[in-house]
């Protein structure tokens, strides 16, 4: 690092397909935001460049408006106009693509899961490149994320430094590697990439097939930067059993390659002023833990009869990565240990994969089952401001996670003094730390954890939880108050992605002057 570059102000573009809380699925949404937010109060010049969607959460946009002058970008042998839209969101200038193809690229009412999608994102990739050169913005950093908008790293080497758009360093981050956008190899001109430059084993080329293209494998070969969301995730991509076939592409470039874990928004997750739950609280006073029990209670029509019943939730979509079956005997394990259970549980977007559908038709069925009953319940949809109140009202919370790149739920769960079970996987096992991990220093210590996804596993930290609840209630006590007061926010993970954006723009300057 040369002097140079520290304490210098740096512009930053992120290129992604989500942005939270206008245009979010899952925890990209989350980090696009809260990196940020963070970077842009340390003195950075932070933008976002987004589809514009059809779906978003329009009035969480701010001062909307459209640029006089539109983009125009190559695609399928064709220049379109883009029409350019400004807004700010959760105060960050944001610029919104609106592409005027007759596709109607991003009119189709969700955000992803259409039979074009490597059309629509490699189109998008493209266009927001040539925002940035036809705006004459000179980033020193272009952040692009998963594989949505991994094209932007082929495409900045091998069409945009030519055109005079040479100023960035590119980092990629991937926020995990189960989804690789994989196509056949003739798509890839459409966005004007060239396809015999790419497909080959050493660049873009799935290690599947000679004739299909991975985006990912592709941003993490042309990136300066490559990052995911946890150190324990980027040590289990890099073998052969986590690294969804990129796993020896990951290991010739670890050298570029770090895994930094996620930070969550803690303006909007914060029970000393949110606004969803029935009484605020903090760590000094948990008080009010106990009112949005009996809340939450009500309006799930559970008994109430027992205060001190402890309350196991899960916060979930039910997919196959997050331990569905583990999940499902999570909820009979907790009625026979005495427990209350409630799950809320979102399907991914329609998928006509079969595994998926026989997951949600099996979870309507225990949905139905518990209906009535008394200590269990099962919400089976996608609801933000219950989730707070959920949030808030348990006791534990658990995450029997299969693979984990990062989880957001168990830092969530800790700010609002749930204790998270999890399994030892990816981000859970950088930031939940057994109660009675004696290799631990005791002050990490803050929930439970179990290592192998099987029910004796799972049964083991579980009933250790139980025992601690019941049995030592001051201990306990403590112990929420402890995860309440522990740090999950941006403000420890944004400086590392600091240190890579300064360290990969002193390098580049440094091999400018030799
Ligand atoms: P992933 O991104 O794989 O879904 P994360 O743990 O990184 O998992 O992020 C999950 C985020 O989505 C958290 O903010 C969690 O509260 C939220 N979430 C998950 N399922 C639901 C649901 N059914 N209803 C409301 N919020 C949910």
């Amino acid at each position: 690092l040369t002097s140079s570059t520290i304490g210098e102000r740096l512009h930053v573009i992120h290129i992604a397909a989500e942005m939270a809380p206008v245009a979010k699925v899952g925890g990209l949404g989350d980090v696009v935001t809260g990196l940020s937010k963070a970077l842009q109060k340390k003195g950075h010049l932070v933008e976002v460049v987004l589809p514009k969607y059809d779906c978003m959460q329009y009035e969480l946009i701010r001062d909307l408006k459209v640029l006089d002058v539109p983009v125009e970008s190559y695609f399928d042998g064709r220049l379109f106009k883009n029409k350019i839209w400004v807004g700010t969101v959760e105060g960050l200038p944001v610029y919104f693509i609106e592409p005027l193809h007759p596709s109607k690229f991003f009119w189709r009412n969700e955000l992803y899961g259409e039979h074009d999608d490597f059309k629509r994102f490699s189109y998008f990739s493209r266009a927001a490149l040539e925002l940035v050169l036809q705006a004459g913005k000179k980033p020193d950093i272009i952040h692009c994320h998963d594989w949505q908008t991994a094209f932007v790293a082929p495409l900045y080497w091998d069409l945009y430094v030519p055109k005079g758009l040479d100023s960035a360093r590119i980092c990629f981050t991937c926020h995990n590697f189960e989804y690789q956008g994989v196509a056949p190899a003739s798509e890839l001109a459409s966005c004007g990439l060239d396809v015999h430059h790419l497909n080959r084993p050493d660049r873009m080329q799935d290690h599947s097939s000679n004739d299909k293209v991975n985006p990912v494998k592709g941003a993490v070969v042309f990136s300066n930067i490559v990052t995911t969301v946890s150190p324990t995730y980027a040590q289990e991509v890099r073998t052969s059993e986590g690294g969804r076939g990129l796993h020896e592409t990951l290991n010739t470039y670890s050298k570029k390659f770090v895994g930094i874990l996620n930070g969550i928004d803690t303006d909007a997750w914060n029970p000393a002023t949110d606004p969803f739950l029935k009484v605020q609280y903090h760590a000094n006073d948990i008080d009010g833990k106990a009112e949005n029990k009996e809340a939450l209670r009500r309006h799930l029509q559970l008994s109430s009869s027992n205060t001190r019943q402890p309350l196991v939730a899960c916060i979930t979509r039910l997919v196959p990565q997050k331990g569905v079956h583990l999940i499902r005997h999570a909820i009979y394990r907790t009625l026979e240990l005495g427990g209350q259970f409630v799950l809320l549980g979102s399907s991914p977007v329609p998928q006509i994969q079969e595994k998926v559908l026989f997951l949600q038709r099996e979870f309507e069925d225990i949905c139905n089952h518990f209906k009535t009953h008394e200590h269990a319940r099962l919400i089976l949809k996608y609801d933000e401001s219950l989730s707070h109140l959920i949030y808030a009202a348990s006791d534990m919370l658990i995450i029997p996670s299969i693979f984990e790149p990062c989880g957001l739920t168990q830092m969530i769960a800790m700010r609002y003094g749930a204790i998270p079970i999890a399994r030892k996987t990816g981000g859970l096992n950088d930031s939940v730390f057994d109660l009675d991990d004696d290799t631990i220093p005791p002050q990490y210590r803050n929930g439970f954890t179990f290592l192998t996804a099987d029910e004796q596993g799972l049964n083991n930290a579980l009933e250790r939880a139980f025992n601690h609840y019941n049995n030592d209630p001051d201990s306990w006590k403590q112990l929420v108050q402890k995860d309440m007061n522990t740090d999950f926010s941006w403000d420890s993970s944004a400086p590392l992605y600091e240190e890579l954006y300064q360290k990969s723009i002193a390098r580049a300057r440094n091999r400018n002057y030799t």
